[in-house]
C-alpha cells in the first residue's frame, strides 16, 4: 500500500473508557468496485482523490485494507426506538478513525455495511447498493441545501449478495461526520456506565463540538443548552424544506447537530403535517408535523441522561434540566418563523406575520399544494402556476402579502433575492431518486444518478436545466413508501 492517499487518522474516541466501544475490523469483501466517489469532499478532507480511486484506494472503502493510522471500532450506544428503550451499538458500521484535515479539522470516517460487529444481534452487518446510494444522494442534497448533515464520500459495491426480502447486491458507504456521538451514546453511559464515565463522555463531546463552553459549575447545563440550540435550528431547517427524517429515534439524533441516518427519510410533496413515508411508522410518530415536538422529547432524554452531572441533589438536577429544556419550543419556533418569513421575502417583523404564514399553509393543505413548488412559484412571481390560484381566498392572501412587502424598507428585488436563497428550486424528489436508483440497480447505469446529483448540488440557482427535476410524481400511483434497516 502506497501512502499517498492522504489518510491521516487520529483516534480520540478510542481513548475514551473501554466501555464505549469494541475494536472490530471490517470483514473483507470479494470484489469491490467504486460506484460513486465525492471528489470535492475528498479534497476538502485533505485526501488524494486520484489515489483513492485506484484499486488500493478503493480497498479502504471496501474494508479490505486498513490504513496504518486507523483503529477500527464499533461504537456502543443505546436508544429509544419508537419510544422503547434498547441497547443498540454499531451493528453494521465501523469507525476507521478521525481524519485530521490540513486545516486541523476532525471528521469521523465510518464504513456503513462492513460486516458483523459484536453489536449486530441477528443482523448481517451488511448493506445493499440501493439504500447506500440513496443515503449518498440525499445527504449530499441536504448539504447543498445548507442543512447540517453527515456527508457521503464513496459507495463501493462488494460483489457479494445480501439477503433481504429478495437477493440484493451488497454495498458499503463511507460516511463522514463531525462525530457519531448521539443522544443514545449518553443514554448508554447513563444506564451502563459510572458517573465518571458519563463525565468523560460529556467532556469529550464538549471538547469536540462545543469548545467554547468554559469550565465551571454550569458546564454540563450549558452543554445541554447548546445541543438544544443546534437541534432546534436543525429541525427548523428540515421543516422549511419539507424534509421528513422518518426515524427520529434517540440513537439517530446527533450531539453535533448534524442530520444523521438516512433510512426511511423522504421529502414531502403536497403540504400536509400528517405526512409519513416510513412503512413501519404506522402511528405517525415521526410525521412531518411531529418532528419539532419529537426533537424536544429526544432532548428530554438527553437531559435525563445528564442529571448526575447537573447537580448532586437529584431533585435540584431535575429542576435545572426541566427549566433548560422548557425553552426548546420557543427556540424552535423562533428559527421556524424567521425561516418562514424569509420564504415569503419578509425581512423585518410584524405581529401578524405568523397568521399570514399560517393562512398560506392552510390553503396549501386544503388544496394539496406541492410544498416546494408553491414557494418556487411565488419566488418566480408566477402565482398563477400554483394550484391555489383562482380562489378568492388566495387572491385576498396575495394582496395582503404584497401590501406587507410594501411596508418594509427593503426593495422588491431584495425580497425576491431573499426568497430565492430560502426556497430551493429542486429537492431530491422521491420519484427522481427512485429513477436514479433503478438505473443503477438494474442496469449498473450510474449516469442518471450523476445527472441528478449535479442538479441537486445547486438547489438555489434556478437554472433552466433544473426544471425537469421539479415535476411531481404521478398522483395515480400508490403512496410513496420508504423502508428502515435495509
Ligand atoms: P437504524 O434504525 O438504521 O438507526 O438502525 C438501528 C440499529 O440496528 C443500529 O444499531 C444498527 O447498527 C442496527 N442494524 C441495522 N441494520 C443492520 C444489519 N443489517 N446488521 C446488523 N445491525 C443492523
Ligand atoms: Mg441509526
Amino acid at each position: 500500500m502506497t501512502n499517498n492517499t492522504g489518510w491521516n487518522f487520529d483516534n480520540s474516541y478510542a481513548r475514551l473508557p473501554e466501555k464505549f466501544f469494541l475494536s472490530q475490523n471490517p470483514t473483507p469483501v470479494r470484489s469491490p468496485k467504486l460506484i460513486i466517489f465525492n471528489h470535492s469532499l475528498a479534497s476538502s478532507l485533505g485526501l488524494n482523490a486520484e489515489a483513492l480511486q485506484t484499486e488500493e484506494g478503493v480497498a479502504v472503502f471496501a474494508g479490505n485494507w486498513i490504513p496504518e493510522s486507523s483503529m477500527p471500532l464499533a461504537q456502543a450506544y443505546a436508544g429509544h426506538q419508537f419510544g422503547h428503550f434498547t441497547m443498540l451499538g454499531d451493528g453494521r458500521a465501523i469507525l476507521l478513525g478521525e481524519q485530521m484535515t490540513p486545516t486541523g479539522e476532525r471528521f469521523d470516517i465510518q464504513l456503513k455495511g462492513p460486516g458483523r460487529t459484536p453489536y449486530s444481534r441477528g443482523g448481517d452487518g451488511r448493506a445493499a447498493v440501493g439504500p447506500m446510494l440513496r443515503e449518498y444522494i440525499i445527504s449530499e442534497a441536504m448539504h447543498a441545501l445548507g442543512i447540517p448533515t453527515t456527508r457521503s464520500l464513496a459507495v463501493v459495491s462488494t460483489g457479494e449478495t445480501v439477503y433481504r426480502e429478495t437477493e440484493l447486491p451488497g454495498a458499503i458507504l463511507t460516511r463522514v461526520a463531525a462525530s457519531h456521538l448521539r443522544v443514545g451514546t449518553f443514554q448508554y453511559a447513563a444506564n451502563w456506565g459510572t458517573v465518571e464515565e458519563l463525565r468523560r463522555l460529556a467532556d469529550y463531546a464538549i471538547q469536540r463540538h462545543y469548545p467554547g463552553i468554559p469550565e465551571g459549575e454550569n458546564r454540563y447545563l450549558s452543554f445541554l443548552e447548546e445541543v438544544m440550540k443546534r437541534q432546534a435550528a436543525l429541525i427548523a431547517k428540515w421543516q422549511l424544506v419539507g424534509f421528513i427524517h422518518g426515524v427520529m429515534n434517540t440513537d439517530n439524533m446527533t450531539i453535533s447537530g448534524e442530520t444523521i441516518d438516512y433510512g426511511p427519510c423522504a421529502f414531502m410533496d403536497a403540504y400536509d403535517p400528517a405526512t409519513v413515508f416510513s412503512s413501519i411508522d404506522r402511528q405517525g410518530r415521526y410525521a412531518y408535523g411531529n418532528q419539532p415536538p419529537i426533537g424536544g422529547w429526544n432532548l428530554a432524554r438527553l437531559a435525563e441522561s445528564l442529571l448526575p452531572l447537573l447537580h448532586e441533589n437529584e431533585e435540584k438536577a431535575v429542576e435545572l434540566a426541566q427549566d433548560k429544556i422548557s425553552g426548546y419550543p420557543k427556540l424552535f419556533h423562533a428559527h421556524w418563523l424567521k425561516g418562514m418569513r424569509a420564504k415569503i421575502g419578509i425581512f423585518n417583523e410584524e405581529e401578524k406575520d405568523e397568521s399570514l404564514i399560517e393562512e398560506l399553509l392552510n390553503m396549501m393543505q386544503k388544496h394539496r399544494a406541492d410544498f416546494t413548488n408553491t414557494f418556487r412559484s411565488l419566488t418566480m412571481e408566477k402565482p398563477e402556476d400554483t394550484v391555489l390560484s383562482g380562489s378568492t381566498e388566495f387572491t385576498a392572501w396575495y394582496g395582503a402579502w404584497q401590501e406587507r412587502l410594501g411596508r418594509q424598507p427593503e426593495s422588491k428585488d431584495s425580497s425576491l433575492e431573499l426568497m430565492r436563497s430560502s426556497n430551493p428550486m429542486v429537492i431530491p424528489r422521491n420519484h427522481k431518486v427512485e429513477e436514479a436508483l433503478e438505473a443503477a440497480g438494474e442496469r449498473e447505469d450510474y449516469s442518471v444518478m450523476e445527472r441528478l446529483l449535479k442538479v441537486l448540488a445547486t438547489p438555489y440557482e434556478y437554472l433552466p436545466e433544473q426544471v425537469d427535476y421539479c415535476t411531481l410524481p404521478d398522483s395515480s400511483g400508490r403512496p410513496y413508501r420508504t423502508f428502515c434497516g435495509t
